[in-house]
């Protein structure tokens, strides 16, 4: 497989309020880093799974890849072109779509279901030939009837909702697809039901997905290979089998080790993840986790740790992995 994305040394920083100290010294300014040298690439018909605690950086990470966040340093290349300019993620994001953590509400609540999922084209200027034959193809795509063009956002239940934002996202033929939490808020079976469909159209229609979720148990399930992330920075990357047999930090042991279990007796406790994610004004010295690590050693509250390879296909972030 052929890398559709790749990310290189990303970095997304904002200026932040200084001081009196700052404001003092002209041309001073202090900023934040939210995303800071992520690498990470994607394969033609590959499944990605993003996780981490809210404040991880997921979502700046998804707007950054869309020309949505600006980008302090590094690259994206997407399908073999290195997004530079303006014009060239507009292009990118004809190749691409988001599905939305709640669909409804990123809807427009005034456009039927049949107007919203041809609205792409229009955004896009894309010619089509009949519109309502276009909306019809695509609620058939994702399961729903034709009858539901004529339906309003508000009219759908939740599992309508998540099909009718799998339509829309389809409906340019995308090589990728950013999805964000797509099963949150819905009933178990109905989570299966829209898993199942992503999988049907990922096969289909060789599609990419990355998924951006606090549910592990979803990753465990769609996702080829997981990317853990903490205050911006990734700190784990591997096969989701292999992450989720043997996860190397001690960060990414305790999301896995916080999965709901069946049997209570396998709940390990002493993995639990202690304490509140830091604030990116102000990171912990050393490894950013030492706060919240049941192994941190005094090397960790001076010395940050480095990506590292382990094996051909994993990376991790920890002195002691
Ligand atoms: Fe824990 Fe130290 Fe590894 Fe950081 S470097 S994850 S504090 S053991």
């Amino acid at each position: 497989m052929t890398a559709l994305l790749d990310i290189a040394g990303l970095s997304v920083n904002f200026p932040v309020a200084g001081g009196l100290f700052d404001t003092l010294i002209p041309g001073r300014k202090r900023y934040i880093d939210i995303l800071d040298g992520i690498s990470l690439s994607l394969k033609s018909g590959e499944t990605l799974g993003l996780v981490g605690e809210s404040g991880s950086g997921k979502t700046t990470l998804a707007r950054s890849i869309l020309g949505l966040s600006p980008i302090s340093a590094g690259t994206i290349t997407f399908n073999g072109a290195e997004l530079r300019s303006r014009q060239s993620f507009t292009n990118m994001r004809r190749s691409s779509a988001m599905m939305f953590q709640d669909p409804v509400a990123s809807l427009s609540p005034r456009m039927s279901v049949g107007a919203l999922l041809t609205e792409p084209f229009i955004i896009h200027g894309v010619v089509m030939q009949n519109r309502k034959v276009k909306a019809e193809e695509l609620l058939s795509r994702v399961g729903l009837s034709k009858d539901m063009a004529n339906r309003y956002p508000h009219e759908l239940s939740g599992g309508q909702a998540r099909r009718v934002g799998v339509a829309r996202a389809l409906a340019l033929h995308p090589k990728l697809i950013i999805a964000d939490e797509p099963t949150t808020g819905l009933d178990v079976s109905v989570q299966g039901e829209i898993l199942n469909l992503m999988t049907e159209l990922k096969t289909l229609m060789g599609l990419s997905y990355m998924i951006i979720t606090h549910n592990l148990a979803m990753v465990r399930h769609v996702s080829d290979r997981i990317a853990v992330m903490y205050l911006g920075r990734l700190i784990e990357v591997g096969p989701t089998r292999e992450v989720f047999k043997k996860p190397l930090h001690p960060y990414a042991k305790s999301l896995i080790a916080s999965e709901p279990q069946p049997d209570p007796r396998k709940r390990r406790a002493d993995l639990a993840i202690k304490g509140e994610i830091p604030s990116v004004l102000n990171r912990p010295r050393g490894c950013e986790f030492h706060t919240r690590c049941s192994i941190a050693q005094d090397r960790c509250r001076s010395e940050a740790p480095q990506l590292r390879a382990i094996g051909i296909d994993r990376i991790v972030r920890c002195h002691f992995a």
